[in-house]
């Protein structure tokens, strides 16, 4: 019998959320480094370059990799003959792990989970309640799967029941380009095939726990249908040519797991579950000799990147930048932005629409400004913020004409597409919209040389804030005349790729 006591599993637990909130898997580096080697499109290249640096940044930092720092989601396997000695129920230990880790005084992370989901949505504000599955196992062990999952990449998780006879990868293929880019690809697509509703999500959530390791699966060949359709998928998604950030380029998915389950006669389940650039998760068993060490990583597993300038490169002033100048930016520019930059997200947006709509003056003038959609996490030592990552700019589609139209804003900055009534409304004012690099918070941050809060201070990491910038790196989205890269860069890679007839292989 194994004694496993509430401190040992509780520190662990917030042990390892902390270790997956600065360190990417090593095999995770590995694939997207194979990726930054062989990406031929300059855009989709600079935006791995970003997240290899930020990787390294945050690991040699030890700051979290994203601004959002997850939804916290836990698979235990519970030996039999195991003995807990706690006051609390697991869930309950779970749960102050879960809390310990996120108000962690030495890289205190973003708390995101909000409760009563479709009412006051209220922040927890210590992360908790977490995602918590079990399995009762024979043996004498614990063994813990914890995993952090950004809001951007489980949005776009899919589910249908197909006919028995329909095709599985056709609605991957159909899926996919739907997905856009908010989950923040390169990344991986977990498939959960059979069962049930419920048992298909959970087997694609599972599968986004297992390494990443197409490269073998390449070299030694298919051993059953779940194999088959692993190889099938990850070179079809990459044909689309969908690429880093939905930029177009050759990797969409560095990896698709397929895990599946007896069905019934009469249905197929399927599910896809995203993992995105700020993919999180560890393993540990514990046997009752204490609280789990993780193995620190090596930094020399991370490669060394130096940004390539392209001659398309422009600095912008913000504080004296015109619609003039914005009309000479052309989608895919690479620019650098310095001055004053306001911040709002989906909260702040509806307090102003509101406020524009009850005829109320906003607390600050937008008029020829530009604004970032930014939640950031909260500065710590000698940080003017903390990770300052772009969330995802199709929530705030709906607000995007009334913000144009009331109050002069120029521009807009996020990350992925804009959906159509975003870009008509940018198109009829003749505004831009510029995407930074999702998953590179902490490499976005250090151009950040101020910040203070100047409207909407209730709402926390949702208030509005003016940065100071110096050089902060963006691409240029959607252009004034409504031209956007997400739709004209994966058709072009997708008819490059296919001409190129590249193989989807190290
Ligand atoms: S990398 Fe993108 S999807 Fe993932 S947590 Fe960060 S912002 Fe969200």
């Amino acid at each position: 019998m194994t004694i496993i006591k509430q401190d040992d599993f509780i520190e662990s637990i917030a042990g390892a959320l902390q270790f997956i909130s600065y360190y990417h898997p090593a095999d995770f580096i590995r694939a997207m480094d194979r990726a930054y080697q062989r990406e031929q499109n300059p855009a989709a290249r600079e935006a791995i370059a970003q997240i290899l640096i930020n990787s390294r940044m945050c690991a040699e930092g030890r700051r979290p990799i994203c601004q959002d720092t997850g939804i916290v989601t836990i698979f235990l396997k519970v030996g039999m003959n195991v003995q807990w000695q706690a006051e609390l129920s697991v869930t309950e230990m779970c749960n102050e792990g879960i809390r310990r880790a996120y108000l962690d005084p030495a890289n205190i992370l973003r708390a995101s989970i909000l409760d009563d989901p479709d009412g006051a949505r209220i922040n927890t504000n210590d992360n908790t309640p977490g995602v918590i599955h079990y399995d009762i196992v024979p043996g004498n062990t614990v063994e813990v799967h914890v995993s952090a999952k950004g809001g951007g990449s489980e949005a776009k998780a899919k589910f249908v029941m197909l006919n028995p006879s329909d095709s599985v990868v056709d609605w991957v293929l159909e899926m996919v380009p739907q997905m856009g880019a908010g989950w923040c690809p390169p990344g991986m697509l977990g498939i959960g095939i059979g069962g049930t509703a419920e048992k298909a999500m959970i087997l694609a959530k599972q599968a986004l726990l297992e390494p990443i390791d197409i490269q073998e699966l390449q070299q030694r060949g298919a051993g059953n249908r779940a194999e088959e359709l692993r190889l099938e998928i990850y070179d079809k998604v990459n044909r689309l040519g969908i690429g880093a950030q939905g930029l177009g380029g050759l990797t969409t998915v560095m990896d698709v797991k397929v895990k599946d389950f007896p069905s019934h006669a009469a249905i197929k389940a399927v599910a896809i579950i995203p993992n995105c650039a700020a993919t999180r998760h560890t393993h540990f068993i514990l046997d009752g000799s204490g609280a789990v060490e993780l193995t620190l990583p090596n930094l020399d597993d991370w490669p060394e990147i130096t940004r390539e300038t392209s001659a398309n490169v422009k600095r912008v002033n913000l504080d004296s930048v015109t619609r003039g100048d914005v009309k000479t930016w052309e989608p895919g520019d690479t620019l650098l932005l310095s001055g004053k930059m306001l911040t709002g997200r989906d909260a702040a947006h509806k307090k102003m629409v509101d406020m524009l709509a009850r005829g109320e003056e906003l607390p600050v003038d937008l008029s020829g400004r530009f604004i970032y959609y930014v939640g950031p996490v909260d500065p710590m030592r000698d940080e003017v913020v903390g990770p300052a990552g772009p969330t995802t700019a199709t929530r705030m589609d709906k607000f995007t004409r009334t913000m144009l139209e009331k109050t002069g804003l120029l521009g807009m900055i996020g990350k992925a597409e804009r959906g159509p009534i975003a870009i008509e409304a940018i198109r009829d004012f003749e505004s831009v919209y510029l995407i930074a690099v999702g998953g590179a918070a902490y490499l976005v941050s250090q151009a950040i040389k101020a910040s203070r809060v100047v409207g909407f201070p209730e709402l926390g990491m949702e208030a509005i804030y003016e940065f100071e910038l110096e050089d902060m790196p963006v691409t240029v989205a959607v252009d004034h005349r409504g031209v956007s890269i997400h739709q004209t860069g994966p058709a072009l890679w997708a008819q490059k790729i296919s001409q190129m007839e590249v193989e989807f292989r190290p």
